[in-house]
This record gives C-alpha cells, sequence and structure tokens, in this order.
C-alpha cells in the first residue's frame, strides 16, 4: 500500500496542532508523580499481547461476549421497567434488523426475511413492547431517539409511519436541536421518495445514509451491490426532503481497499456536501464474522492509521471538523455529527432504553439485550413473556472500561463527563494507563480532556487496551482459542 508523503503529514498536523491549540487555548496539563508507573511490568506484558492481536481491540468491549455471560450474568433477567422506570431522562433506541443481505463485515442482529407480512408482524411486537412502558415511558425527557438496524427503511411505508407516529410525541420534551434520527441506504433513499417524506412529516430529523464505499469491487467484497450510481440521486432526494440533518457513512480498512481507493471515496463523499460525515474503521473482531473469514491479509494497525490520516487530513481541509482520533466529522461549529441518541450514550453515557430484537438497555453498572433472533422476540412480546434474555450487573471497572472506549470514539475522553458518570477522578482511576499513554506519545491532556494525539490512530488499539481492567485482561490472555 502506498504510505502518503510523511513530511506533508507532519507538516499539516504540526500548523493544525499550532492552529488548534491558538484557537482554542489549550494548554498541556502537567504530568507530575501520580503518573509514576506502579506496575510496568504487567502493563508491558498486556501490551505486548495486545500488539499480537490488535484486531481485537476495537471500539466494542469487552473484546469476546462470553467474557460477561460468564462473569457478570445475572438470571433471571428482570424486565427494563423495573430498572428505568424511576428515571427522568433517558434515550430511545428502535431496533429494526431487516436488510437485503447481510454485509460480510456486519455483526448486529440482522435479518434478512423480506417478508411484509414477517415485518408488519415484528412492528406489531415492537409497538407492544413500547406500549409496555406507557404508565412510565411518557414522564421521562426522551433525549433522542435512533431507529436503528438492521436497513428500518426496509420496512413497508405503512409501518414507518406507524413507528414514528408512536414516537413522535415521547420527543416534546428533548431539548436537543435534532433529536429524532434514522438509518437508510442510498438505493431506498434514491428509489421510495415516499417513505423519506412520510418519516420528514412524521418528524424525523436527521437521516444517517450507509454509503460505505464508491469501489464497485470493494462493496462486491463485502455483500454490497447496486448502491453506487443511486447515492447521488439519495443525497439530492434527502435534501429535498428537508431534513435538516444527513449524514454520509463511509468505512476504510475494507479487503484490498488502497490509500488511492480510499482517497477517491473521500473526493466523492466530499463532493455530496453532506453535514456530517463516519467514518467507521472496518472491523475483523471475531473469526466467526464473515469478512474474517474471507479476507487473507488483514489491514495493519499503520495501515488504518495512515488511511485515518488521510481522511483527517482532507475532510478537515474540505471544512468537516473533529477532534483528531474521532470517526465523526461535522462541518457544522458545535456539532459532532452523530445522532442525539449515539451522542448521549457514549459521550454522556446516558442510560436508554432498547426497543426490538437484541436492543441493549443501560443504566448505570446495569446492562441488558433482548432475545437475539427477530422470531423468539416476536414470540415473548406475543405471550408476555419477558423479552429481556442477557442481563449483566457490571463492576464499575467493566462499566469505566466501556464507557471509555466509547468516549475515544470522539477521540478523547473528558474528565468532567467521566466525574459525573462514575462520581470518581480519571485521573487517579487511570493513573498509570495515562502515564503510559503521555510517555508513550499516544495521549494528551488539554484543559481536561485526554485526546488521542495527532498522528496516533495507528494506536488506537493500544489505546483502548490500556482501559481494560485486569480481570479482562487475565481472561483474554487465558483463553484457549486464539485470538485475531
Ligand atoms: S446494511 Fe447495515 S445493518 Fe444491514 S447487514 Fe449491512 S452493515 Fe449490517
Amino acid at each position: 500500500m502506498p504510505v502518503p508523503c510523511l513530511c506533508l503529514k507532519s507538516c499539516f498536523f504540526n500548523a493544525l496542532h499550532q492552529t488548534l491549540t491558538h484557537s482554542t487555548g489549550w494548554k498541556r496539563k502537567p504530568t507530575g508523580p501520580r503518573f509514576f508507573m506502579i506496575s510496568t511490568l504487567t502493563l508491558v506484558n498486556w501490551l505486548a499481547f495486545v500488539e499480537a492481536h490488535p484486531h481485537d481491540f476495537t471500539i466494542q468491549y469487552p473484546a469476546r461476549r462470553e467474557y460477561f455471560i460468564q462473569n457478570f450474568r445475572c438470571e433471571p433477567a428482570p424486565r427494563t421497567s423495573e430498572w428505568l422506570s424511576d428515571l427522568d431522562q433517558l434515550l430511545l433506541y428502535l431496533h429494526i434488523p431487516f436488510c437485503e443481505a447481510k454485509c460480510y463485515y456486519c455483526n448486529f442482529a440482522v435479518d434478512v426475511n423480506q417478508s411484509e407480512d414477517f415485518h408488519r408482524k415484528y412492528v406489531d411486537a415492537l409497538l407492544r413492547e413500547l406500549d409496555s412502558h406507557a404508565d412510565w415511558l411518557p414522564n421521562c425527557e426522551i433525549a433522542g431517539v435512533d431507529i436503528g438496524g438492521g436497513t428500518p427503511t426496509m420496512l413497508a411505508t405503512a409501518e414507518l409511519r406507524r413507528i414514528a407516529r408512536a414516537v413522535k410525541p415521547l420527543l416534546k420534551k428533548s431539548a436537543r436541536p435534532f433529536p429524532f434520527s434514522i438509518e437508510t441506504t442510498p438505493r431506498i433513499a434514491a428509489e421510495e421518495l415516499e417513505k423519506l417524506q412520510i418519516l420528514h412529516d412524521e418528524g424525523v430529523d436527521r437521516v444517517s445514509l450507509g454509503v460505505q464505499s464508491f469501489n464497485a469491487i470493494t462493496l462486491a467484497s463485502v455483500n454490497r451491490f447496486r448502491q453506487i450510481a443511486q447515492t447521488d440521486i439519495a443525497m439530492a432526494n434527502l435534501r429535498r426532503t428537508g431534513f435538516k440533518r444527513v449524514n454520509l457513512d463511509i468505512i476504510f480498512g475494507l479487503p484490498n481497499q488502497t490509500l488511492e481507493d480510499w482517497k477517491y471515496d473521500l473526493d466523492q463523499i466530499i463532493a455530496l456536501d453532506p453535514d456530517s460525515i463516519t467514518t467507521y474503521d472496518c472491523l475483523y473482531r471475531g473469526k466467526g464474522r464473515a469478512l474474517t473469514k474471507r479476507t487473507v491479509i488483514l489491514p495493519t494497525p499503520e495501515t488504518y492509521g495512515a488511511l485515518y490520516d488521510l481522511a483527517f487530513e482532507k475532510l478537515y481541509l474540505a471544512g468537516w471538523k473533529t477532534t483528531y482520533g474521532s470517526v465523526n466529522f461535522s462541518k457544522h461549529h458545535n456539532e459532532t455529527g452523530t445522532s442525539a441518541c449515539f451522542e448521549g450514550r457514549l459521550l454522556d453515557g446516558m442510560p436508554y432504553l432498547g426497543l426490538g430484537n437484541y436492543a441493549s438497555s443501560l443504566r448505570g453498572n446495569h446492562w441488558s439485550f433482548n432475545t437475539y433472533s427477530a422470531s423468539d422476540y416476536m414470540t415473548n412480546i406475543r405471550t408476555g413473556s419477558n423479552p429481556c434474555a442477557y442481563f449483566y450487573d457490571l463492576p464499575a471497572a467493566e462499566s469505566q472500561a466501556k464507557y471509555i472506549l466509547y468516549s475515544l470514539n470522539y477521540g478523547f475522553v473528558d474528565e468532567s463527563r467521566f466525574m459525573r458518570r462514575f462520581g470518581v477522578k480519571l485521573t487517579e482511576t487511570f493513573a498509570e494507563e495515562l502515564g503510559h499513554a503521555i510517555n508513550a506519545g499516544w495521549m494528551e491532556c488539554c484543559d481536561n480532556r485526554w485526546q488521542v494525539k495527532l498522528g496516533q490512530f495507528k494506536n488506537m488499539h493500544a489505546i483502548r487496551s490500556l482501559f481494560y481492567p485486569e480481570q479482562a485482561r487475565k481472561w483474554l490472555m487465558a483463553l484457549q482459542e486464539p485470538m485475531l
């Protein structure tokens, strides 16, 4: 893979760093004895393990679901209303699992059943689950709602209208500017304008369009087809319909993707002029993932770093800004570009209620998942059984790791938010780890925000791993089945 000119890149980063530092008044936080390393050997051993398995250290924590199942699962799982219903404020997520086909990199709970009757019955179940919270949910401030999946707009127009109408009244108290968001695809946004119109009329503010790549061969290699020619029309339709915010998703680190391919994708996405752009790093975590099985040579951390750095440079210069390390770029000042629900969950650690198959809910150290398959979920709802299948009571260290990895999706961890969420100081809880991040040149602290340093995206796997609790480290290192 060609490597960008290091001189040019470092010149760009130096200039950018100075601009940011001067314009925001950031100061480097002095590091003192509190960052003295107290168990270097253990950390060194752990980081050596991480370097041997970089693809396992993604934004998703834990690296293996079995770790939580074996150690922190409580049975029987309580109903979500039992531990959420006294909240004043929360976020809401509705899961629609249906897709035309499953992309090989995807590990969401997806169902490729195309039957409209099945879809309608699923929506019946979803709205029934929503209705089961009717005695407390309308009293809450619902800060944001995401309808995700899957591909929610696979549903028929009438089903989309039913869902949007049920959700809209719940958003009356939200103080967020664009609280109602949904995901769609280029094909649907290009061909089914009526669906867009209904969603807009029923109050959806923001649409996220999964473009992923403009390279037909790359798309075919991950089981996506027929969309490149439709992306322009899709974007025009979304604008014409009048959504307040349009986000485009693209992926880097796809099989055989070169820097030239990625540069082309970035040029195309810039030309479409969305409000925000999300650049996902393609995940190969887990040997069972279809993409991992099919890909002979996985991208190295250096490749991810080079691809991300190119995106950061090009998007920054084109007007889409973010904190270095964040995969979310926005051209609007003071906006992350992500949905209100996503931002509340990942950055603020807010509690949320998830509805639908395999939807998760969270409050403090309690985290739950509904049953995995859409059919089982529908049966549970129809028979009045509890749809929640997994309920975890997490130690604080596990919740903290999960929160920090999510926050790093935005390129930083904020000391105040961490204190608000956990009631302890970030710098005291992770003194050794933050000390190592500084000494290794991976992170820096500016105005109480611990940020990924310019040019260090290539070490994101190691940065994330720093916040793994001792128990998780030992569990992973003792795995019989080798990690990636
Ligand atoms: S369209 Fe999205 S949800 Fe559906 S399979 Fe592809 S990545 Fe997964």
